[in-house]
């Protein structure tokens, strides 16, 4: 699960295992969920790796525990959602090759290859989920177009759009917003998204500051 957290990296990793965290209920059965311990895992933020703590929520009736990320964590991923974001849209928009963007955000080439094409892979599926959900809050249609890559990008800025005009969404930013409603799948070897299906959508919506 993710949670779609505001705070900037150094004052999650500041508050340590105090981080401030909302208690959703329970996916499967809308239970409540109890803090169930957690663990440390590394993330990376220009070029620097942090330790944060991620903690961990169970629900009792389920007997299944749930880790609770926060929005700038992808999942199995060390780069923050905004790294790995710029280096998707700079690529994927055409505006350069994997390289240089992976140059300017301080990571080895090889994983922000892997990155790009992971979203490749996944880019028609993405913008058919994205685009649909810009729909659903509002927003015009998005056409597929020829480039997948492409429809992907404006289909995720659609989205975003007409969330950010909901309480909370703004100040998110488009990949923390991305990273939350695809539950931290976003480039995930794991291909099905239903956050991103229509009229099952239960991503959980921002505390308005
Ligand atoms: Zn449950």
């Amino acid at each position: 699960m993710v949670w779609p957290c505001p705070l900037p990296v150094d004052a999650y990793v500041v508050a340590g295992r105090g981080v401030e965290f909302p208690r959703p209920a329970c996916p499967a059965c809308a239970g409540p969920l109890v803090l169930w311990s957690g663990y440390w895992r590394h993330v990376r933020e220009a070029g620097r790796c942090r330790k944060i703590f991620v903690p961990r929520l169970r629900c009792g009736s389920c007997r299944v525990s749930h880790a609770l990320l926060p929005a700038f964590v992808l999942a199995w991923r060390l780069d923050v959602a905004e790294t790995v974001g710029a280096v998707i849209a700079e690529v994927a928009s055409g505006g350069c090759g994997v390289r240089p963007a992976a140059t300017r955000r301080a990571v080895p080439y090889t994983t922000a290859r892997g990155w790009v094409r992971r979203f490749r892979c996944r880019a028609l599926e993405l913008g058919t989920g994205f685009a649909a959900l810009a729909v659903e809050l509002g927003e015009d249609a998005v056409g597929p177009v020829a480039d997948a890559g492409r429809f992907a990008l404006a289909a995720i800025g659609a989205a975003f759009g007409a969330a950010a005009g909901l309480p909370g969404w703004l100040a998110l930013g488009v990949w923390r917003f991305a990273c939350s409603v695809s539950g931290g799948r976003l480039i995930a070897a794991n291909t099905t998204s239903p956050y991103l299906v229509v009229g099952k959508r239960r991503f959980m919506p921002p505390v308005p500051p």
